[in-house]
C-alpha cells in the first residue's frame, strides 16, 4: 500500500498542479475550514489521549495551527515569487533571481506530545511550498491520529496528501521509500535512524529532536516572577514539551526563595489536590509513565512526587539536588519533574551545561545584562529566552529548531515554506551583447584577470 501511495503522489506531483499557487491556497483554505469545524472534536481527541486540558489544546494545538494557516494563506503568493538579486556585472546583460520550487513528495513523521500541532504545522509549509505529502502521526496518540486521518481524507485527494497511521513498522516501511524531503519530529535516537534512511537517497531532512534544556537563575533575578514563568513552562502539557526547562541551576543565595515561590505557583495553578485539577494533563504513554516513575525512585523530593497508575498521573514534582549520575540527570526528563541544583560560582555552571549535547532550548533568569549576554553567547542551543521559558516558539519570524544533537533546520511561518522549497538560482542573459573575454584562446593578460577578479 505504501509503495502505491508514494507512486500515486509522485505521479500527481508530475502533473505540475501543485506549482499553481492558487491551487495551494485553495487547499490551505479548505484545511483551515475543516480545522475550524472540527476544533471541538480535535480537543476531545486530545483529552481522550492524555487528558489534555481544553485551554491547552486550543492555545498550543488548534489555534497555533490555525494561526500558521492564516499566515500561510495570506503570504503564500509573495513567498512563492522569485526574489530578484542584483545581477553580477560580469554577466552583463543579465537578470538574476532565486526561484523557490517544491521538492516533490515529502514525508512528515510526528510525535505524540503535541500530536495535532506538530503534524499540521510542517504540513502547512510543505503544501504552501507546493509539495505533496504523506503524514505519519504517532501511534501513541491514537485518538488524535484518527481525527488527523479523517480531516486529511475529507480535505485532500490521497494522491495529494494522505495520513498513514501506524507504529514503528509503518514508519520503517515509509522510510524505505525514496522521498524528496523528510521532516521528522521526535527523539534524537529515532532522528538518527531517519537521517540514515534519508542518506541512502541523499534526501534533505529537517530533524526536530530533543535535548536537556538548562534553566539558570542567578541572584539578581526577579525570583517570584521567575518561579511563575518556570512553573508555567515546565508543567504545561504535564512537562511533555520538548522546550520545557529540564533542570534548574539556581544561585544558592536565592534557592530557598525560588523553591518557596515554585511551590506557591504550582499550588495556585493546580490547587491543593493537584490530581483533581482539570488544568493538568496526564502522561501520554505507559512506557513513558513507567520511565518517569523509575526516575523518581530514591530522589529527594521537595514537592509533589506522587503518582496514580490508573490514569498515568504524575504530580508536578520538584527534586532537590539530584546526583549528576542519577537517571534523572542522564537525559531528557520529558515529564512534570523538575530537578533543582544550586551553584555558588558562575564557573560551576559549565560542569552541568557542557555535560550534555547542545540543547534544544536554554533559559536564563537574571537582571544582570552582562551575565545574560555572556551565557547567550557562550553556549550553542536551538533557541531560548531571557527571563521567560518556552515563549520564543510563539514568534513566527523566529526559526524553531535545534542544533547538533537537538536537530537540523528551523521552521514556523515563512521559515517552513523555506525549508520545503529548493531555492533555484537563475541567470537570464541578454543576447544583444556577448563580452568575449572568457572565451579561448585566452588573450588578456594574467594581471588583468587578477584585477578584474569576477571574470565570470
Ligand atoms: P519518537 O522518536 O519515539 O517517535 C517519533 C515518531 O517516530 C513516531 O511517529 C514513531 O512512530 C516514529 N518512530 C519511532 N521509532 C521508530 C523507528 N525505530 N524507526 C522509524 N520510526 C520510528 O518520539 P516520541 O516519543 O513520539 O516523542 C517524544 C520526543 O520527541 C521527545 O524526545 C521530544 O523532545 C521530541 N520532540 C521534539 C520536538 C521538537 O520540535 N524538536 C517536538 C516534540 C517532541
Amino acid at each position: 500500500m505504501v509503495k502505491q501511495l508514494v507512486a500515486a503522489q509522485n505521479d500527481f506531483f508530475a502533473t505540475q498542479k501543485t506549482k499553481d499557487v492558487s491551487f495551494r491556497k485553495q487547499y490551505l483554505k479548505k484545511l483551515q475550514q475543516e480545522i475550524i469545524d472540527q476544533e471541538d472534536a480535535i480537543c476531545d481527541a486530545l483529552y481522550a489521549d492524555f487528558k489534555k486540558p481544553k485551554f491547552e489544546s486550543l492555545a498550543t494545538e488548534t489555534q497555533f495551527a490555525l494561526s500558521e494557516l492564516k499566515h500561510a494563506i495570506k503570504n503564500v503568493e509573495s513567498w512563492s515569487e522569485p526574489e530578484r538579486v542584483s545581477a553580477s556585472w560580469s554577466n552583463f546583460p543579465s537578470k538574476e533571481w532565486i526561484q523557490p520550487e517544491p521538492y516533490g513528495n515529502v514525508l512528515i513523521i510526528s510525535p505524540w506530545n503535541y500530536p495535532f500541532m506538530l503534524a499540521i504545522s510542517p504540513l502547512i509549509g510543505a503544501l504552501a511550498a507546493g509539495n505533496t505529502a504523506i503524514l505519519k502521526p504517532s501511534e501513541f496518540s491514537t485518538h488524535t491520529s484518527k481525527i488527523l486521518a479523517r480531516i486529511i481524507r475529507k480535505v485532500f485527494p490521497p494522491e495529494y496528501v494522505t495520513v498513514v497511521e501506524g507504529g514503528v513498522e509503518v514508519s520503517q516501511q515509509l522510510l524505505a521509500e525514496k522521498w524528496e524531503y523528510i521532516f521528522f519530529t521526535g527523539s534524537t535516537k529515532v532522528g538518527k535512524i531517519v537521517y540514515k534512511s534519508a542518506a541512502k537517497h541523499l534526501t534533505p531532512v529537517t530533524l526536530e529532536l530533543s535535548g536537556k534544556n538548562p534553566c539558570i537563575v542567578d541572584d539578581t533575578a526577579s525570583i517570584k516572577l521567575a518561579a511563575k514563568r518556570i512553573a508555567w513552562g515546565k508543567f504545561i502539557n504535564a512537562g511533555q514539551t520538548c522546550i520545557a526547562p529540564d533542570y534548574i541551576l539556581v544561585h544558592k543565595n536565592v534557592k530557598d526563595g525560588l523553591v518557596k515561590h515554585l511551590k506557591q505557583h504550582i499550588t495556585d495553578f493546580y490547587g491543593e489536590n493537584m490530581e483533581t485539577s482539570r488544568d493538568f494533563a496526564r502522561i501520554a504513554t505507559d512506557k513513558h509513565y513507567e520511565e518517569l516513575k523509575a526516575m523518581l525512585q530514591g530522589q529527594p523530593v521537595l514537592f509533589g512526587g506522587t503518582f496514580t497508575d490508573k490514569d498515568r498521573y504524575i504530580a508536578p514534582t520538584l527534586v532537590d539536588e539530584p546526583e549528576l549520575d542519577s537517571t534523572i540527570m542522564q537525559g531528557e526528563i520529558f515529564g512534570p519533574i523538575l530537578p533543582i541544583i544550586s551553584y555558588t560560582e558562575e564557573s560551576e555552571l559549565d560542569t552541568y551545561i557542557s555535560k550534555y549535547p547542545k540543547s534544544l532550548a536554554f533559559y536564563v533568569f537574571s537582571e544582570n545584562k552582562t551575565f545574560q549576554k555572556r551565557l547567550m553567547n557562550s553556549y550553542s542551543f536551538g533557541g531560548g529566552a531571557i527571563n521567560d521559558t518556552v515563549v520564543h516558539i510563539s514568534n513566527k519570524d523566529l526559526p524553531f529548531g535545534g542544533v547538533g544533537a537537538s536537530g537540523i533546520g528551523g521552521y514556523h511561518g515563512k521559515h517552513t515554506f523555506g525549508l520545503f522549497s529548493h531555492h533555484k538560482s537563475v541567470a537570464k542573459r541578454g543576447t544583444w551583447l556577448d563580452v568575449p573575454l572568457r572565451y579561448a584562446p585566452y588573450s588578456i593578460s594574467m594581471d588583468l584577470v587578477k584585477k578584474i577578479k569576477h571574470l565570470f
